[in-house]
C-alpha cells in the first residue's frame, strides 16, 4: 500500500494539487480510509498514470469489502480518494482570481487543467468518444458518438431505485454539489470546485461540464436553484460573461420544454473555447434591426445574427426580437405562438466576441405538438428517431451532434450489412435502422464504406436539425423569415 500511496501523492505534487507541507496530512487521511496503520514517504521508483493508480486502490477497497465492484460504487469511491487531494474551495477561487487579474485566459487555462487533474473531468473516458466531421450544404457538421458515460448494469439500476432521494442537492447544477459525497443516484463531487462570478444580473458560478462535449465546455450556473427564464437579464448576463471572458462563447437553452435542454429547473448557460459549425454558415439576406447590422443565416434552424461593438444595442435589439417572436403567428407555416395559455415560441441565444465586436445569434424555436407529431412539430420526426430522438438543444443548434453510445456497435453491424458480410434480416440488433439501411443499400457504394456511412449519419443529423427549423430553408421558409423581420420592425419596443 505504501508504494501506491506514494505514487498517488507524487501525482498530486506533480499536478500542483498539494505541496510538500501537505504530504503527511494527506497520507494520514489515505491510511485512515484504507485501514492502514503507517506510512513512509519516499519518491516512488516507478510512476503510474492516475487511472491505473485509482484502479489499484479500488481493487483494494473491493477486497476489503468497502465497496461492490460496480461502476457506480467505483466512481463514488475514487472520487472520495481524489477529494482528499483536492484543495479547499477558497484556495481554488483565490488561485483563479489571482490569475484572472493577470489574464482571464490564463485563469480558465489553469482551471480547466485543474478540473482534469482532480479527475472531476475523467479525460480517459472522454477520449473514448468517436468524433468526425461531415460535409453538408450548410457547413461541415461535427458528430460525436458519446461513449464517455458508462452504462449501468441492471443490478445498479435496481439499487438506485431503492435509494431514497433526500432532495439535497436539489439538482446536478446546484452549488451544494461542491464536496458532496454522492450516492447510488447522485454522483460524488468531493473533487468538484466552482468559481463564483458576478454577472450583470445575479450571482453565478463557473464550472466545467464533466462530459466535455466540446473544448473547455463550461457551465455558468445560477447560485440559486431557480428555473430557466430567457429575458432581458439573460441577454445582459450573456454579454457580461463574454465581456469578462472574451475568449469564450456562451449560449443558453430555451426556457420551455421540447426545444431546450434537459435541465429546465436550474437557470444555467453553457460556454467554452470552441468554434462551432454555425459560425461558418452563409446568409441569404442582410438586415438591420434597431441600428444593428446582421444577417439571416442559411442554417437548418432559423437564425438571426446581429453584430455591433456596443453590447447595449444588441441587448435592446435582441429583446425586441424576442418579444416580437413570442407574439408572432404564421398559420401557413404552422407557427402558432400560444395555445390554451401555453407559450410555444422561444429563442436559443448565443453570444460571442469576434473581430473586435460582439455577435449574437438568435435561434427561433417553437415547441407546439400536434396529433401527427405528438413529440413536437419542430422536433426530430419519428422516421429519424433511430439516430436521435432527444431535444435539439443549444449544442446541436450550433451544429454539433451528440449521439448515443449504442450507435457505435450498431454502425459496425450496418457496415457489415452494407459489405454483404451479413444479411439485413439476420441483423436483429439493427432492427430500428432497417428502413434507413434499405434506403442506403439502394445507393452506390465506393470502397470506403466506413467513411461513406459516416457521411450518411451526418446527413441524418442535418435532417433532424431541419425538422427543428421553424422557417424551412426553401423559398417559402426564407420569405416567411423575411416577413417576420418586417413584423419586428412594426412591433413596439420595450
Ligand atoms: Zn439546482
Amino acid at each position: 500500500m505504501n508504494q501506491i500511496f506514494n505514487q498517488l501523492i507524487q501525482y498530486a505534487l506533480d499536478q500542483g494539487l498539494i505541496e510538500q507541507f501537505d504530504i503527511e496530512y494527506v497520507a494520514n487521511q489515505l491510511i485512515d480510509l484504507f485501514d492502514q496503520d503507517q506510512f513512509t514517504y519516499e519518491i516512488p521508483k516507478t510512476s503510474s498514470d492516475l487511472p491505473t493508480i485509482l484502479d489499484r486502490l479500488l481493487d483494494v477497497a473491493i477486497k476489503q469489502g468497502k465497496i461492490e465492484n460496480t461502476i457506480t460504487e467505483r466512481d463514488l469511491f475514487d472520487t472520495r480518494i481524489m477529494g482528499i487531494l483536492t484543495p479547499r474551495p477558497s484556495e481554488v477561487i483565490r488561485q483563479f482570481e489571482t490569475l484572472y487579474e493577470k489574464d482571464p485566459e490564463k485563469a480558465t487555462d489553469w482551471y480547466y487543467d485543474f478540473s482534469q487533474a482532480t479527475n472531476y473531468i475523467r479525460m480517459e473516458r472522454i477520449h473514448k468518444n468517436i468524433d468526425f466531421t461531415v460535409e453538408s450544404k450548410y457547413a461541415p457538421m461535427h458528430i460525436t458518438i458519446n461513449l464517455s458515460k458508462p452504462e449501468k448494469d441492471p443490478k445498479e439500476i435496481a439499487k438506485a431505485k431503492q435509494t431514497v432521494s433526500s432532495n439535497y442537492p436539489k439538482c446536478l447544477l446546484c452549488k451544494e454539489n461542491v464536496g458532496f459525497a454522492g450516492n447510488q443516484k447522485h454522483p460524488a463531487r468531493q473533487n468538484h470546485r466552482i468559481i463564483p462570478l458576478k454577472l450583470a444580473r445575479g450571482n453565478y458560478a463557473l464550472q466545467y461540464s464533466p462530459y466535455v462535449y466540446y473544448n473547455e465546455h463550461c457551465i455558468l450556473l445560477n447560485q440559486e436553484h431557480e428555473p430557466m427564464k430567457i429575458d432581458r437579464n439573460t441577454f445582459e448576463n450573456l454579454f457580461d460573461f463574454v465581456r469578462q471572458f472574451p475568449h469564450y462563447m456562451i449560449g443558453s437553452n430555451t426556457d420551455i420544454p421540447i426545444v431546450g435542454g434537459s435541465i429546465l429547473s436550474h437557470d444555467h448557460y453553457q460556454g467554452g473555447k470552441a468554434h462551432f459549425p454555425i459560425e461558418e454558415a452563409k446568409s441569404f439576406a442582410e438586415i438591420q434591426i434597431d441600428g444593428c447590422c446582421g444577417q439571416l443565416l442559411i442554417w437548418p434552424l432559423s437564425t438571426i445574427r446581429l453584430h455591433d461593438p456596443d453590447p447595449e444595442k444588441l441587448i435592446n435589439a435582441g429583446m425586441h426580437i424576442l418579444n416580437a417572436w413570442k407574439a408572432y403567428e404564421d398559420q401557413d407555416l404552422g407557427i402558432i405562438p400560444c395555445t390554451n395559455g401555453n407559450r410555444h415560441n422561444a429563442i436559443t441565444p448565443i453570444v460571442r466576441f469576434k473581430n473586435g465586436e460582439y455577435e449574437i445569434d438568435l435561434v427561433l424555436r417553437n415547441n407546439r405538438t400536434s396529433e401527427q407529431y405528438p413529440d413536437g412539430i419542430f422536433h426530430p420526426h419519428p422516421q429519424h428517431h433511430h439516430i436521435k430522438k432527444e431535444n435539439i438543444g443549444l449544442i446541436e443548434v450550433m451544429g454539433l451532434a451528440i449521439l448515443p453510445g449504442r450507435l457505435k456497435k450498431e454502425l459496425e453491424t450496418i457496415e457489415r450489412v452494407l459489405k454483404h458480410e451479413i444479411p439485413l434480416d439476420q441483423a436483429k440488433e439493427i432492427e430500428n435502422h432497417k428502413r434507413w439501411v434499405e434506403e442506403m443499400m439502394a445507393k452506390h457504394w465506393t470502397d470506403h464504406i466506413g467513411e461513406q456511412l459516416k457521411q450518411e449519419v451526418g446527413a441524418k443529423f442535418v435532417r433532424v436539425l431541419e425538422d427543428a427549423g421553424v422557417f424551412k430553408m426553401d423559398k417559402f421558409g426564407q420569405a416567411g423569415m423575411m416577413r417576420f423581420i418586417d413584423f419586428v420592425e412594426t412591433y413596439p419596443k420595450e
